[in-house]
């Protein structure tokens, strides 16, 4: 028998279905996914509220609804080689593992890294994963191309080196903006060239690196 789904997963999976989130297959990842286990515990009681929230290093964990629907711009087919930037709480990445082939996960902060490799490998027993520490503005080159890349900070403008990391026919989902506002890109690459096709608003931590925002930490 599979385990009865926690009520509140469920509560918050009915939430983001009724704003518009329609794609069952991120909708059970989310359900099976228990997100009070990515947050510090002193608010482990919010982790199932729609918001973001503190996770260290001046960081946060995206909301589920941002989750979800980046989720489902990627549209996975569960065959998909897939890069991550910004792996934060790993709580994305533990939806990506589900719903791709193999995920690999670039994170800045060492300490959030391990955290995450510790929670999804160990506890959570997922297999198909890659961690990296570092700047993931410039990708992981020795790993591309990639069928599809995420990126869950926000960009100045499209990463040109990430985009030069896409698979023909892939796809990119990248917030880009100001530091404090953002459009959510969802863009394919499609003989060689990009091509945007849709966007909404977004706010998102500034992605920091060589072609992103300025170090400042
Ligand atoms: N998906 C994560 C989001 C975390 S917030 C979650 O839901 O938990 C965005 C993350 O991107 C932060 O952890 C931040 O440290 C990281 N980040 C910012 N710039 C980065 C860069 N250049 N390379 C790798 N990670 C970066």
């Amino acid at each position: 028998m599979p385990d009865q789904p926690d009520p509140r997963a469920l509560e918050l999976v009915n939430h983001l279905r009724q704003r518009g989130i329609s794609d069952a297959n991120v909708l059970d990842a989310l359900l099976s996914i228990p997100r009070d286990r990515f947050v510090p515990e002193s608010i482990q009681s919010n982790a199932w509220d729609d918001r973001a929230l503190p996770i260290g290093c001046d960081q946060t964990i995206s909301q589920p609804f941002m989750v979800a629907l980046m989720t489902q711009e990627l549209a996975l087919t569960g065959s998909e080689k897939v890069l991550e930037i910004g792996t934060g709480s790993g709580y994305q990445t533990a939806v990506l593992a589900k719903l791709s082939r193999e995920v690999f996960t670039v994170e800045r902060h060492k300490a959030l890294s391990e955290a995450a490799r510790k929670l999804l490998e160990g506890q959570l027993q997922l297999s198909n994963l890659r961690f990296r520490v570092g700047d993931g503005t410039i990708g992981w080159p020795e790993e591309a191309p990639f069928d599809r890349i995420l990126v869950t900070a926000a960009a100045p403008e499209l990463p040109e080196t990430l985009l030069n990391q896409l698979a023909e026919g892939g796809r990119i989902v990248v917030p880009i903006g100001s530091e404090s506002q953002q459009q959510l890109h969802v863009v394919d690459r499609r003989n060689g060239e990009p091509v945007h096709f849709h966007s909404v608003s977004c706010r998102f931590v500034p992605l920091v690196g060589e072609h992103g925002w300025k170090v400042r930490d």
